[in-house]
């Protein structure tokens, strides 16, 4: 039995400031093949569990390149096609093949390609041959349009948001596509719109709950696996939306019901999933009620892991206009603020301006006299059994306030991005992260409460704000609920 697996991926947010490109890729992951190093990172799985399950299991592995960048605009197109056209000529070195793992995100848009995945998937399809079982990971923030759902055999996504059951996702995956290629199993799917879009996460109720029912329905009555596809609204395609997707062996009757059966709890609780927000300036004066600290305020709007630019100064501002003490914020993406830091070293004061750089909305930069209070090269932070880079990194200090500034941008998902440059999160009564829900994981345990605010940056979570030209405005919130349908 001979498998292939490859990775393309980033998550594309339609309204981003930041181009691009090929390097884009290559200056976050590029692991040609061979390369990939032992652990798993979430678009990536699939490759690295194969790898191992190859070895217990006896089936032969031919690994392509695994591509991934932080979530910024659409691909350029040339680079798109470059990267595709790199693991379809791998993919035609090493067939024949019995089976494909991609490990995808699925929001990926690329300059002509609304549906990148789909494009993939279908050029794959065209090599390995209608009999070769093709087996795609994706995140839930993912555009689960038809066009790739026929394209593949078998699509799983992670259910859990923080994406932690990325690697458990991955060995379902790899089992599924086993037992298809051996004939054990006849996977047949079942896709369902539920006619809006909405933000879901899984560390609070209902979301906790919806995870826990659809592993349960796995398993029996013929149920392979049972995925939500949050949909991703900063992706402005023809099929943004939220979609329920049920794999059965050989039972599309049942799978049918049952899609539809978890679309309508998906459409009733319409509005409750993601936590009320406040106001950036009410969530100040919310955290500094607590009578303990730390209380852990996220901000979705400046997203680095939905294509914000992470370097909105709002926050900090009104912090410091209000003359707020003991308070932290980060992570702010400047490498030219965090060089300067590293230029004078730790302990130095100097006047410095930062954030506030990328677009109208990160707001203006802010210009005070601060003191560097550590620094980190190659930074990383973690991510459940992953890591992830952060660039070179610098902590200050201005005024009450402690900013964690870092150099490759990412989202808040591990604590490392305060304590790696001397910032002490225990003390502090305010801490402020840029991240929709990935932080959670790491920060609820640290916070003595989580609030979520609009800190007005590019990406808010309320999807009219977004000036749409593709996505359908025919479905909730745009308009009133219309009728789901059956898809695939
Ligand atoms: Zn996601």
């Amino acid at each position: 039995m001979r498998i292939f697996a490859a990775s393309l991926a980033t998550e594309t947010n339609s309204f981003s400031p930041i181009p691009t490109n090929r390097e884009s890729y290559e200056s976050t992951i590029y692991f040609r093949p061979g390369e990939h190093p032992d652990r798993g990172t979430l678009c990536t799985a699939p490759l690295w569990v194969a790898r191992r399950r190859a070895k217990q299991e006896g089936f032969e592995l031919i690994e392509g390149s695994c591509f991934w960048a932080e979530p910024s605009a659409p691909t350029q197109q040339a680079s798109y096609e470059s990267m595709r056209d790199e693991i379809l000529d791998q993919l035609r070195a090493a067939m024949p093949v019995d089976g494909v793992l991609l490990g995808l995100h699925g929001a990926m848009i690329a300059h002509g390609y609304d549906d990148a995945e789909g494009d993939l998937i279908a050029r794959v399809r065209e090599i390995a041959g209608p009999k070769a079982v093709i087996g795609v990971e994706l995140d839930p923030h993912c555009h689960l349009t038809e066009k790739r759902v026929r394209g593949a055999d078998i699509v799983i996504l992670f259910k859990e948001y923080p994406h932690l059951d990325f690697v458990e996702r991955a060995e379902e995956l790899v089992t599924l596509v086993l037992k298809a290629i051996r004939h054990d199993i006849k996977p047949v799917t079942s896709l369902y719109d539920c006619g809006m879009i909405d933000v879901y996460p899984t560390s609070r109720e209902p979301g906790g709950g919806f995870v826990e029912k659809m592993k349960k329905l796995e398993g029996r009555d013929g149920v392979l696996s049972v995925s939500l596809g949050h949909g991703f609204m900063q992706g402005d395609v023809p099929e943004q939306g939220t979609r329920v997707l049920v794999i059965t062996d050989n039972a599309k009757t049942h799978g049918d019901a049952l899609a539809k059966e978890l679309g309508a709890e998906i459409r009733e609780k319409r509005g409750t999933w993601y936590p009320e927000y406040l106001s950036y300036d009410d969530a100040i004066t919310a955290a500094y009620a607590e009578p303990k600290g730390p209380v852990v305020v996220a901000d979705p709007s400046d997203n680095a892991g939905g294509g914000a630019a992470s370097d909105n100064t709002n926050i900090i501002r009104r912090l410091l206009e209000r003359g707020m003490t003991d308070a932290a914020v980060g992570p702010v993406w400047d490498p030219i603020a965090v060089q300067f830091c590293h230029a004078v070293g730790i302990g130095a004061k100097l006047p410095l301006r930062f954030g506030g750089k990328t677009a109208p909305t990160s707001g203006l930069p802010i210009d005070a006299e601060v003191t560097v209070i550590g620094l980190a090269k190659d930074a990383t932070q973690s991510f459940g059994s992953a890591r992830t880079k952060i660039g070179d990194a610098a902590g200050i200090r201005v005024g009450g306030v402690d900013v964690s500034l870092i150099s490759h941008r990412a989202q808040a998902l591990g604590t490392e991005i305060f304590s790696a440059v001397g910032i002490d999160l225990s003390t502090k009564r305010y801490v402020g992260v840029k991240s929709t829900n990935h932080f959670h994981a790491a920060y609820a345990p640290i916070a003595a409460k989580v609030l979520y605010c609009d800190g007005e940056g590019p990406s808010p979570l309320d999807a009219r704000k977004y000036p749409f030209t593709k996505a359908r405005r025919t479905i909730w919130p745009h308009a009133e609920l219309p009728d789901g349908r059956m898809i695939v």
